[in-house]
């Protein structure tokens, strides 16, 4: 990729500060141009969000099974895929889920 700024050559540098996270991208050594990694910019954009506020999910049942649905926000943010397993966690009365 090249810097649309001066027209040299871009290097793909991990680790990138964007909003408060660490994105890839590409920077310019030249100029210091940078060009964040579009597919991480959305998840980081997400998570943003997600942090903000309490996230609404419905309960619903499969035989004699809760299922919990999660908004497709989460799913991308988290890069969650159907079949996975979670690890789930009862707190003082709260369950956690953390993604393995
Ligand atoms: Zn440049």
């Amino acid at each position: 990729m090249k810097c649309h700024t001066c027209n040299k050559p871009m290097n793909y540098t991990k680790g990138l500060e964007f909003n408060e996270q660490k994105i890839d991208g590409w920077k310019c050594a030249s100029c210091g141009e940078i060009y964040f990694n579009p597919e991480q910019v959305h998840k980081a954009l997400l998570m943003n969000k997600l942090k903000k506020e309490a996230i609404r999910a419905k309960l619903g049942k499969v035989r004699s099974n809760l299922i919990l649905r999660l908004p497709r926000d989460v799913e991308e943010a988290l890069n969650l895929h159907q079949g996975e397993e979670v690890l789930l966690r009862v707190e003082n009365n709260q369950l956690k889920v953390t993604s393995t």
